[in-house]
C-alpha cells in the first residue's frame, strides 16, 4: 500500500515553488532569538545527524510515492472499496487525497502506455479511444455519486426527487456538467491517470497553490483536447509552470484572490453552499 504521507508534494519540492502559497495570516516560523556567543562556545558539541539509510532518503521515498498507483493496477482486490471498477483496460479508484467532493482516478492498465506522459500515450489513437470511452463511463458514475451526496440540496433537482411516478421522472439537475475529466500537464505520479473530479474544490485536501491551480488553470487539460497539436502552448513547460503560480481565481464566479489562499478557501466554502443549491 502507498505510504501514508499526505501528498507527493509533502515529499517532493516543486521546481516552480508552486507548492507554496502566501498564507497571509500565518506568522513567520523563523526564530529571531538573539544568541549568546559564550554559552554557545561552552555547550557540548552536538553530533551531526547520521546520514539516513539509502532507502530512507527523501529521494527514494519520493520515487516510491510516485510509483504508488501501479499497485491498484497489479493488485486491485487488496484495496477494498477504494477500487470502484476493474475492466480489461482500466482500474477506476477513489483518489486518496480528494481535491473536491468527488475525485476519482482512471488508471489505464496497458503496460505499453502507462509509463508514458499523457502527450505521448494519447498519440496512439486506439488507446486514446479506449481511455475516452471508459472515462466517459467513469464520469457518469462520478455524477451519480455527486447526485447521491448533494442532490437533496438542489432546487432544480427537487421535482425529480419528489416525483412519485418513477417511470416518468423529470431529468433533474445534470450532475455530469459538474464533473471535469482530464489530465495534469505534468503529473506528479508516474503512472498514467485521468482525473475525474467535481468542480467544487471543496476539500480539506486543497492545501496549497498547486492543489488549486493544477485543476483551475490550463494546467488541467481536458481529455477531449487530446491529442494536442504540435504547436499547442499547453505542451510548453514554461507556460505550465506559469499556470501553477498564477493568482487564485474562483472557479465559479471568477473573482481574483491574488495570492490570498486563506481568503480563497473561505470563499470556496461560500460558493459550495450556493452551488449545491443550483
Ligand atoms: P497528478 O498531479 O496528476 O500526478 O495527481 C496525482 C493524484 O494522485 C493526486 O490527485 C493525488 O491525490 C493522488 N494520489 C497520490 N498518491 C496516491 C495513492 N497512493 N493512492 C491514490 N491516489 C493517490
Amino acid at each position: 500500500m502507498a505510504e501514508q504521507a499526505e501528498d507527493i508534494d509533502d515529499i517532493v519540492d516543486h521546481p516552480t515553488g508552486a507548492n507554496s502559497s502566501e498564507h497571509d495570516d500565518e506568522p513567520s516560523s523563523a526564530s529571531s532569538k538573539p544568541k549568546n556567543a559564550f554559552a554557545e562556545l561552552m555547550a557540548p558539541k552536538r553530533k551531526a545527524p547520521a546520514s539516513p539509510e539509502p532507502e530512507k532518503r527523501p529521494k527514494d521515498k519520493a520515487a516510491r510515492w510516485r510509483g504508488a498507483l501501479v499497485q491498484y493496477i497489479n493488485n486491485p482486490s487488496s484495496f477494498g472499496s477504494q477500487v470502484l471498477r476493474v475492466t480489461p483496460n482500466t482500474v477506476l479508484i477513489k483518489d486518496s487525497f480528494p481535491k473536491a467532493t468527488v475525485h476519482l482516478l482512471l488508471l489505464p492498465r496497458s503496460e505499453k502506455h502507462y509509463l508514458l506522459r499523457p502527450n505521448e500515450a494519447f498519440a496512439d489513437p486506439a488507446f486514446l479511444a479506449i481511455v475516452r470511452e471508459e472515462a466517459a463511463s467513469a464520469a457518469k458514475l462520478a455524477a451519480a455519486e455527486l447526485e447521491r451526496l448533494l442532490g437533496s440540496f438542489s432546487v432544480s433537482n427537487k421535482p425529480r426527487l419528489e416525483a412519485t411516478d418513477y417511470a416518468n421522472r423529470p431529468p433533474g439537475r445534470d450532475y455530469l456538467k459538474e464533473i471535469k475529466v482530464g489530465m495534469h500537464a505534468h503529473p506528479s505520479m508516474d503512472h498514467l491517470h485521468v482525473h475525474i473530479i467535481s468542480k467544487d474544490m471543496h476539500s480539506p485536501k486543497v492545501k496549497h497553490k498547486k492543489h488549486y491551480n493544477s485543476f483551475n488553470t490550463e494546467f488541467f487539460i481536458p481529455l477531449v483536447d487530446y491529442p494536442l497539436a504540435d504547436d499547442d502552448v499547453r505542451r510548453d513547460v514554461g507556460f505550465q509552470n506559469g499556470n501553477l503560480s498564477k493568482d487564485f481565481k474562483c472557479w465559479r464566479c471568477g473573482k481574483d484572490f491574488g495570492n490570498k489562499f486563506t481568503q480563497l478557501k473561505k470563499h470556496l466554502e461560500e460558493e459550495f453552499e450556493e452551488w449545491k443549491k443550483e
